[in-house]
């Protein structure tokens, strides 16, 4: 079962992480691709680690620091085939910060000569790390469009089910994520798509609703609920995971290209759903609008759209 909020149980040390390559640029937090080695095993594995984005702007490297830690405590949670899965993180090596009750590790092996302890600070020491699974094929919108030749229906089916398990999952563990989008999925492989940028996610008490305030929101993946009241739940998450699917149809176009987000407010609220995408069975485009019903009571939940899609895969599969 889960907790709200936890301590990382996972403390990862500095220097058995190694940081190789800049792959990615969020709000708060940057991303590099690295590699993490096992102390005992001598196990290397990639890894994609997100550091605190050094902005002399905003400046704020505690907040940031503040916002990258709740993301963790959020995705240690989760064990799912298709969410992304933390490894641990990296915090310290300020002195009495860092967390030596779980990081048994450090007490007992050699000292290795780029060491935090024998104070050569590494440049992005002042960050927290959020060390986590790779995923090696990047982001979903930019996979979708290279790879436009490989990628047929049943893949598209695949991947709609893969997210809509993942979805599935926070829901009946009691979390919504308010930030599904094709740009929040990873590729791990052709066949095999995973969830992540859990800095949104919240979790909820059941029947509870979490009222946004203000930011920037995702407007053209709201919910009218969300749009309106800034409710997010389950249900709105649905809505969100229509659209995603609709993305992943359309091999990567972002939802109502070209039109400003208050002619989207206009177009929902006069009960305008986004088009059929080329080639979408009728079968499926259906799905996708009963996950935009108006009335979030009258929606379709995230786990009847993940055997709806099983479903249409096994019948694409078998006829
Ligand atoms: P933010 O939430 O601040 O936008 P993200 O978590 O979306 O930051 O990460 C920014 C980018 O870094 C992503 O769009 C993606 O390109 C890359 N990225 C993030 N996590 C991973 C990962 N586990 N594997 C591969 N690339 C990743």
């Amino acid at each position: 079962s889960m907790t709200p909020m936890g301590v990382p149980n996972t403390f990862l040390e500095r220097n058995s992480v190694q940081l190789e390559e800049l792959i990615g640029d969020g709000l708060f937090g940057i991303v590099y691709r690295g590699s993490y080695t096992d102390r005992r095993t001598h196990r290397r594995m990639p890894v994609a680690v997100k550091v605190c984005k050094d902005d002399g702007e905003t400046g704020d490297l505690e907040l940031a620091n503040k916002f990258l830690l709740e993301e963790a405590y959020t995705m240690q949670q989760f064990r799912h085939p298709h969410v992304i899965r933390l490894m641990g993180i990296c915090t310290g090596p300020h002195p009495g910060k860092a967390d030596d009750s779980s990081s048994d590790d450090s007490r007992h092996s050699p000292k290795h000569p780029n060491n935090n302890n024998n104070n050569v600070m590494h440049p992005l020491a002042a960050s927290v790390w959020i060390v986590m699974e790779l995923a090696p094929l990047g982001e979903l919108r930019t996979y979708l469009q290279r790879e436009r030749a490989i990628i047929n229906l049943e893949v598209q089916l695949l991947f709609a089910k893969q997210i809509a398990s993942a979805t599935a999952y926070l829901h009946s563990n009691g979390f919504v994520h308010r930030d599904i989008a094709a740009r929040n999925c990873l590729v791990t492989s052709p066949r095999c798509l995973k969830l992540s940028d859990f800095g949104m996610s919240k979790m909820l008490a059941e029947e509870e609703v979490y009222t946004s305030s203000s930011g920037k929101l995702p407007i053209k993946w709201m919910a009218p609920e969300s749009l309106n009241y800034r409710r997010f739940t389950a249900q709105s998450d649905v809505y969100s995971l229509g659209v995603c699917i609709w993305e992943i149809l359309m091999h990567g176009i972002k939802p109502w290209q070209g039109i400003r987000n208050h002619e989207v407010i206009k177009k929902i609220e006069a009960g305008e759903t986004l088009a059929r995408p080329p080639d979408c069975p009728l079968a499926l485009y259906d799905m996708l609008r009963a996950m935009w019903v108006i009335d979030e009571n009258f929606r379709m939940t995230a786990a009847e759209a993940m055997h709806f899609l099983e479903h249409l895969l096994d019948e694409l599969l078998s006829g």
